[in-house]
């Protein structure tokens, strides 16, 4: 089955829509791939078709935070327009395959610049992002562990499309900025109280309306700030 399309592209006039997909790849992202590395040039933007890719900061001592999850609902990238050329982030696919759609930067640049449909797009998607990544600093400094896992989950559910995905607790304490230990007995909990199923590197949502309870309210948030269907 051929990948679902990206949204934002969804959004664009048939005409906008042709001539801008024309002058793109799909590129596929296995796990760990990376769009980018930590100051890497940003010579192309993605739009993500299917899957998870993950932007992740990494500190002097080598401890990461994931600072965004992105899925068909956004794209990679988006800060060329504001003349951003190297990523500070670690950007690398957290749930194959991850298939983009992929433009060179320079081309990117210059159509946001034309003024077109596309700059509408990508100016909301920004302000997005922004709201999001307040919200997210506000979630990651107040909110208790067991909610932030579970806010992750439902976030990473949405972007899949579907209530199974692959995650090993190592990964989701890396996500998350915490201590493994620390993640498994977050995970423990919501496992007992019968909302999740985890087991060989994988993790089975079995209750979303209980996983949404468990989760603060920055789930809500977030979800209501993009274009996700899932
Ligand atoms: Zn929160």
């Amino acid at each position: 089955m051929p990948p679902s399309e990206n949204r934002l592209l969804s959004a664009l006039p048939p005409q906008d829509y042709a001539r801008l997909t024309a002058r793109m790849t799909d590129v596929t992202f296995e796990h760990r791939g990376n769009a980018y590395r930590p100051g890497a040039a940003l010579d192309a933007v993605y739009f993500p078709r299917c899957g998870v890719m993950s932007s992740v900061m990494i500190l002097l001592d080598g401890s990461t935070a994931e600072v965004a999850a992105t899925g068909g609902e956004g794209m990679l990238g988006y800060s060329t327009f504001l003349g951003a050329t190297r990523s500070v982030e670690d950007v690398f696919c957290q749930i194959p395959p991850c298939v983009c759609r992929r433009l060179p930067a320079a081309e990117f640049v210059a159509e946001v610049a034309r003024g077109g449909v596309l700059t509408a797009i990508v100016h909301n998607y920004t302000r997005s992002v922004l709201a999001t990544s307040a919200h997210l600093i506000a979630c990651n400094a107040l909110h208790a562990v067991n909610e932030r896992c579970a806010r992750w989950l439902l976030m990473c559910r949405d972007r899949v499309g579907a209530d199974e995905f692959p995650l090993t607790q190592e990964f989701l304490a890396t996500m998350l900025g915490v201590r493994r230990a620390t993640v498994t007995v977050a995970a423990g909990t919501l496992q007992t109280a019968g909302l999740i199923a985890y087991r060989h590197g994988h993790v089975k949502i079995l209750d979303r309306p209980g996983l949404e309870a468990a989760s603060c309210e920055c789930y809500a948030a977030m979800r209501g700030a993009f274009d996700i269907s899932g």
